[in-house]
């Protein structure tokens, strides 16, 4: 057998091609099989004997019965039906005698689903289809069965086929036929598997499901609320089972791990959803190195085949560095990046840094003679563009871009400009961010707190609350605690940050004072967590991969609702259900709950009762 499914489940896997033609292609044909891994059993407990992507010129003469979608007909005399697996030529007969299954296969509309039965037959020379890898064989039919007619479809199941997102999210169903969607989810699927066949099998982690049903807790993201029927008492959707996994190590389940359903209302990002999944990890006495160390050696493992392998260790960075080089806490490493920005990209740089960010931005053209041609050269001493040009490695007919302002801001403005100059350069045809490079990173050393966007003179945590400060900063805390460095680690992968932890604190004490001192938080909401602290809670630490952009960044999808089954769009919304929805008034009452509609909202009250998709 050889065809991408096959590759899949060897766990040599497969195509990342984005058409049809490589899936069905020559790359499946060009495979060496492995035979370490067994291949699942896919027709046993049904009355199939084979897939229709599996049979080859091995099958001729056997008698088969497949089930499959209609993907299209040919003058009434060949079919072609798909399932999962591939497609397959079915020969359609023509004699009187068998008049019933001709008028089966001919009536069914396209997409119909049939059951057929017939021999596997050699095509007629010439005709075979190099681009199939069923391509050398055809089924001569010999009974039919239509087991249900489809409909006129709202788009034909074709990857080629171009359709709006809005009309495949409101068609999931339908979309998910396409061989791209089901490469996708069977490789996400396999990923999860090798990922708990290693922390259970290999590392001896317990796999435990934690409530989705929770309270509000301070710090992090914005939470999804859900009523209960005692007045005024909600439930909140956790963001993640961090306080869960931190009381597992006080129950002594000292190896945790869980794939997580985290829920975020943060309003829409591209790569992000409002609920999403999270490689979930926590470990008992473990420091930074050794969750480094899992998390490498968790991704080598489960790390599909056909891609490059993944070398470990990973390089590590400080969040200063990190700042300081790349202007950003996720740097895409896959590229350096300096050269052949013409005048005209300047000056769309120039615009960009002043639209945006308001933000002035001065170019230096380093001439071969060393001299800087800019409208900054004049205030600048030799000795100090000499210092710049030692400092910055600096070669002629390099363009440098200068800012000035808060070393932050600076910075970030200029991390955000080096991607822009990507894209442009990228547009011209240099590539810089090879997509199947897979540039990993730790960016370590992060500071504890970072100043509140909305009210800078008080503190946030930048991860979470229950970060343990670094070792060496302990005294910060109490006397300039902007200062303190943290156990904090955010695994980056081409410029994406795909997972983040830290060791936590396990001193009740220092977590009180951080919470309530530092953090101004009400502590009777976390008072559950303080208490176990003080019961001989371990030393512990973890991390949470975010699974869907790991997912996503691997099979190169343009975007992660490509690579979860049932996604939401990007505001939010399920386009084929239409949640969120309203509920009548009289489902609200034991909820203690109505509606207060915005003054001018009769409109809006009555688009929710006759539901419209705002993106559809
Ligand atoms: N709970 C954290 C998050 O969701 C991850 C962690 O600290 O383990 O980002």
């Amino acid at each position: 057998m050889f065809c991408w499914l096959n590759r899949l489940y060897r766990g040599l896997s497969s195509p990342t091609g984005r058409t049809t033609q490589l899936i069905w292609g020559s790359l499946s044909r060009s495979l060496v099989l492995s035979s370490r891994r067994r291949i699942p059993e896919f027709s046993s407990f049904v009355a199939r004997t084979n897939t229709c992507g599996e049979l080859r010129s091995s099958h001729l003469g056997q008698e088969v019965t497949l089930f499959g979608w209609i993907q299209y007909r040919r003058q009434n005399t060949f079919l072609v039906l798909r399932d999962f697996h591939g497609l397959i030529q079915l020969v359609i007969p023509q004699d009187e005698s068998a008049a019933s299954v001709k008028k089966i296969l001919c009536e069914a509309p396209v997409e119909s689903v049939v059951r057929v039965s017939g021999t596997v037959i050699s095509r007629p020379p010439g005709q075979e289809n190099p681009k199939m890898p069923t391509g050398e064989i055809e089924i001569k039919v010999k009974t039919a069965e239509l087991l249900n007619s489809c409909k006129k479809l709202p788009f034909e199941i074709k990857d080629f086929v171009k359709k709006t997102e809005a009309l495949r999210l409101q068609y999931r169903y339908l979309d998910l036929r396409s061989f791209q969607m089901q490469y996708n989810l069977r490789l996400r699927s396999q990923m999860v598997m090798k990922m708990r066949e290693y922390l259970c099998n290999l590392h001896g982690f317990v796999d435990i499901e934690t409530p989705t049903l929770f309270k509000k807790t301070p710090g992090g993201a914005k939470e999804f609320v859900v009523p209960s029927r005692e007045p005024g008492k909600f439930y909140s959707l956790p963001q993640s089972p961090q306080q869960f996994k931190q009381l597992l190590m006080v129950g002594g389940l000292d190896r945790y791990f869980q794939v997580a359903r985290c829920y975020r209302d943060e309003g829409s990002r591209p790569d992000r959803q409002p609920e999403f999944t999270q490689i979930d990890i926590e470990m008992s006495f473990v420091d930074q190195t050794g969750i480094q160390s899992l998390i490498e050696g968790l991704l080598q493992y489960s790390w599909p085949r056909d891609k490059d392998p993944v070398v470990v260790p990973f390089p590590s960075m400080t969040f200063a560095e990190a700042l300081a080089t790349y202007g950003t806490d996720k740097p895409d490493t896959r590229f350096g990046m300096k050269k052949y920005l013409k005048r005209k990209d300047i000056e769309s740089i120039r615009k960009v840094a002043a639209d945006h960010f308001n933000q002035e931005v001065l170019p230096v053209f380093l001439k071969a003679s060393r001299h800087w041609n800019s409208p900054v050269a004049e205030f600048i001493l030799e000795k100090q563009s000499l210092e710049l040009i030692r400092l910055m490695e600096l070669q002629e007919e390099d363009v440098i871009l200068l800012t000035a302002g808060e070393h932050r801001k600076a910075c970030s403005l200029l991390g955000k400009l080096r991607l822009e100059c990507a894209d442009l350069l990228e547009a011209r045809g240099v590539v810089l961010r090879d997509p199947a490079l897979f540039s990993f990173l730790w960016v370590v050393d992060f500071p504890l707190f970072l100043p509140k966007e909305e009210n800078p003179g008080e503190l946030e945590s930048a991860h979470h609350p229950f970060t343990a400060p670094h070792p060496s900063d302990i005294q910060l805390l109490y006397t300039e605690p902007e200062k303190v460095r943290s156990q904090h680690y955010d695994l980056v992968l081409n410029g994406s940050e795909i997972g983040g932890g830290s060791i936590r604190i396990h001193d009740a004490e220092l977590q009180r004072y951080i919470l309530a001192t530092l953090l101004k938080e009400d502590v009777k909401l976390l008072s559950h967590l303080l208490q176990a602290l003080d019961y001989g809670a371990p030393p512990h630490g973890g991390i949470a991969l975010g699974l869907d952009r790991l997912i996503c960044l691997v099979t190169g999808a343009p975007s992660i609702r490509d690579v979860i089954a049932f996604p939401k769009s990007f505001r939010g919304y399920d386009l084929m259900s239409n949640a969120p929805d309203s509920i009548p008034p009289e489902e609200l009452k034991p909820y203690h709950i109505r509606v207060s509609w915005p003054a001018d909202s009769e409109a809006e009250k009555s688009s929710l009762d006759h539901p419209h998709h705002p993106e559809s």
